[in-house]
């Protein structure tokens, strides 16, 4: 955590919107599927070594998300290089991913949209344990892309996530 008490951010790489695209397809799949177009690959030393899209809809889970669904798809290779691994993701980590990431050993999230409704960047900011583990944590990576893919599952959804609250 930085001394103002501001999740970490700094600029971006080209390989972090290689990885961003890769999630993007991600998302472009569920959506295509019926599901929230949000995407996930984890990756270690420049390889992606799961992948993960919400499946809401399909798996019929409200907690099927995104990034759930890749960690659970390499729990074993996280258990041995987990805190050397990034997650991205098209949309901010919920609460129940960020905590999930953070069991899992990640340290570096890099995501596209912010999700300013949930707000799960309040969680690293209030809890001391998330805080001292989230070495990294990076917004706005490819995030047009990822607002306009989410626009065209929901206008609605995307105002909530990009406003904080529902559209008038
Ligand atoms: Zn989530």
């Amino acid at each position: 955590m930085s001394e103002s008490n501001e999740p970490m951010t700094w600029n971006h790489t080209a390989q972090d919107e290689f990885f961003m695209q890769e999630a993007l397809r991600e998302a472009e799949a569920a959506l295509e599927r019926g599901d929230r177009p949000i995407g996930a690959v984890i990756v270690h030393n420049g390889q992606v070594i799961a992948r993960g899209a919400n499946t809401f809809t399909t798996g019929k889970s409200d907690i099927a998300h995104a990034e759930l669904n890749a960690l659970l798809r390499c729990t074993a290779y996280l258990q041995e290089h987990g805190h050397e691994c990034v997650i991205y993701t098209t949309c901010e980590p919920c609460v129940m991913c960020l905590g999930a990431i953070i069991m899992a050993n990640i340290r570096a999230i890099v995501f596209g949209m912010p999700d300013n409704y949930i707000e799960g960047r309040q969680v690293i900011q209030a809890v001391p344990y998330i805080g001292k583990r989230v070495h990294r944590y990076q917004g706005g990576v490819l995030q047009n892309e990822c607002i306009q893919l989410f626009r065209r599952f929901s206008e609605a959804e995307a105002a909530l996530c990009l406003q904080g609250k529902a559209p008038s």
